[in-house]
């Protein structure tokens, strides 16, 4: 691979103002010249940059752009380059800070160019990298999107918090048109800027098929001076976004795997030799160690970063102090697969301790390498924390009822047959309680459907509160609720069932009526109860406490009723 050097793709035509100026005249300068950033300089040196990305954020906490001026709000310090930066290097660099842009600065620091992700794009061997992935392979499926009807505040708010250049314009599942950064700069610059989001959508918007290549998707981006493409399907609707941020990123992606096969073949002494790769290796995204012996060799800023250690207190030590306790097996065990050449990769997720916070979870790559004449590891480390966390989220929503924050019907039906295999296999009881509020509809129409949420969020916390930690609560469906008691015969399912028909009645609401009036009332619950027999299944079971319930309905409500 060829190493261009920044300065045989920087633009010299920078667009800079005083730190003293408004920003409504760096907002104007933007517009008039067509760029997307401003480098805030004195004395030709960077103090700041403002960028179009900065507008919006700053347009959504409604700053006085004739007031305030650049030294208030400009991003400061700048990350320069020196023009002999190779160009990956460049790209690694924007990619690690999250930037679209690098000045670029000659030796004493004084600014001589700017370079964008565009510029270095064009010029990062393209051909080789991108034109044989297809648009599909990495495009947005996370359309951020408003409708043609929303207010243009609303989707300044949304790029701002999204941290997105453009947002697409819908009507129904159609794009009708895309709003830039650009766009809105404009706006502001000639003071047009209105709340109708269809006036501001000036830019054409430009759609690609998810089955056309990188290179090509790129090209007509450039050709139409355009950042992103809208991936549609072949009935025109939305499936995805692509943009030049994601190339960029792909580009990174690829050129980590060339780090790694290079890594794999080649020694320390000769890394080192080659700088250019030593760069990357210290700037990559991702955490990189290299462990012999279980013993840590090398590792590099950005995992030092992660984990907020300095080197002396990483190299030279056995990596498994580094991982969570219960993580330790499972990582000696692909160690071994890997020095016996089972393997010669292997992934796996872990959890690695940080300095002084929680742990930090991390997907890892092993890769068997020579290091120093000796085999070793190369360990590459990507920061899952915030994904994992995010699925933890997601994986609770998708058990939890919302109302009441008690696990939902979905979720029910997956323990009960878990705990009826259970009850089966070990022989142990297990009983389940069917609970439904007592003439509920008439209490909404009374009383209306706010006060009828708040009983139900009552009657479960009230729940919550009875049952012991094993006993597990669900709320079943509108005003009903299950809970299943493992470990638990009849008896002593009576006797939780007594608890809870007791509380629920002896506590008191305190409703308005709909037309105002003030209400002292108080609900009960019905309760069918039975316990797990032989030769029962999940379903069997689940009906013989249905019809529990609805005998206890019959016979006048406010009771218990337990079938055998
Ligand atoms: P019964 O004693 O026979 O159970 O009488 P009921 O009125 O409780 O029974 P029915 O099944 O006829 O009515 C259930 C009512 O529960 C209907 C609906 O108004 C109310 N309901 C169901 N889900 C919710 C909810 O999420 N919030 C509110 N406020 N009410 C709900
Ligand atoms: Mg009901
Ligand atoms: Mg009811």
């Amino acid at each position: 691979m060829d190493l261009d050097k920044i300065s045989s793709i920087m633009s010299k035509d920078v667009i800079s103002l005083e730190p003293k100026e408004f920003l409504r005249s760096a907002i104007q300068k933007m517009s008039s010249n067509n760029v997307s950033c401003v480098v805030v300089m004195q004395e030709k040196k960077p103090l700041g940059i403002l960028t179009e990305r900065d507008i919006i954020c700053l347009m959504g906490i409604n700053i006085d752009f004739n007031s305030v001026n650049l030294q208030t709000v400009m991003r400061s310090p700048v990350i320069a380059v020196s023009e002999e930066t190779e160009i990956p290097e460049a790209a690694n660099l924007m990619v690690i800070n999250s930037l679209r842009r690098l000045v670029v600065v000659d030796g004493e620091q004084k600014v001589i160019g700017i370079v964008t992700q565009t510029d270095i794009i064009k010029n990062l061997s393209i051909d080789s990298f991108i034109s044989f992935k297809k648009v599909e392979q990495i495009m947005n499926r996370n359309i951020i999107s408003v409708d043609e009807k929303d207010r243009l505040s609303n989707a300044v708010s949304l790029m701002a918090k999204n941290r997105i250049s453009c947002i697409l314009v819908m009507k129904g599942k159609k794009p009708l048109g895309i709003i830039t950064e650009r766009d809105i700069t404009k706006a502001i610059a000639e003071d047009t800027i209105s709340n109708d989001l269809l006036e501001i959508m000036t830019s054409a918007m430009f759609t690609t098929h998810k089955d056309v290549n990188l290179f090509d998707a790129t090209r007509l981006m450039d050709e139409n001076k355009v950042r992103s493409l809208t991936v549609v399907d072949y009935q025109g609707i939305a499936i995805g976004i692509i943009t030049k941020s994601d190339i960029i990123k792909n580009l990174r992606a690829d050129y980590i795997t060339i780090l790694k096969n290079m890594l794999r073949e080649k020694s320390k002494a000769l890394i080192e030799s080659e700088l250019k790769y030593r760069t990357l290796v210290e700037q990559s995204l991702e955490g990189i160690l290299i462990v012999q012996n279980s013993l840590i060799k090398f590792v590099n800023p950005t995992l030092l970063k992660i984990l907020n250690y300095v080197e002396s207190e990483i190299v030279g030590k056995d990596i498994l102090r580094f991982l969570y306790p219960d993580d330790r097996d499972m990582f000696v065990k692909h160690l071994r697969k890997l020095s016996e050449h089972q393997l010669t990769d292997s992934s796996l997720e872990l959890r690695m301790a940080h300095k002084n916070e929680e742990g930090i979870y991390m997907e890892v790559l092993l890769t068997q390498i020579q290091y120093e004449d000796n085999p070793a590891i190369l360990v590459t480390l990507r920061n899952i924390t915030e994904r994992k966390k995010t699925e933890a989220e997601l994986k609770r929503l998708v058990i939890t009822d919302d109302l009441t924050g008690l696990f939902n019907q979905r979720y029910f039906y997956t323990q009960i047959t878990k705990e009826c295999e259970r009850a089966k296999r070990h022989n142990r009881p297990l009983s389940l309680l069917l609970i439904d509020i007592d003439l509920f509809k008439d209490f909404n129409d009374t009383y209306g459907h706010w006060e009828g949420d708040f009983v139900l969020r009552k009657i479960g916390e009230i729940l919550l509160n009875i049952v012991r930690d094993i006993d597990m609560p669900f709320r079943y469906g509108g005003e009903e609720f299950t809970v299943i008691l493992p470990d638990t015969n009849h008896e002593d399912a009576i006797i939780v069932a007594e608890r809870i028909r007791k509380a629920v009645a002896q506590n008191v609401f305190y409703p308005f009526t709909l037309d105002g009036q003030p209400d002292v009332v108080s609900k009960t619950v019905s309760i069918g109860i039975t316990e797990f027999r032989d030769m029962d299944d999940m379903k069997s079971f689940v009906k013989r406490a249905d019809n529990a319930l609805y005998q206890a309905k019959n016979r006048g409500r406010n009771m218990l009723v337990h079938l055998v």
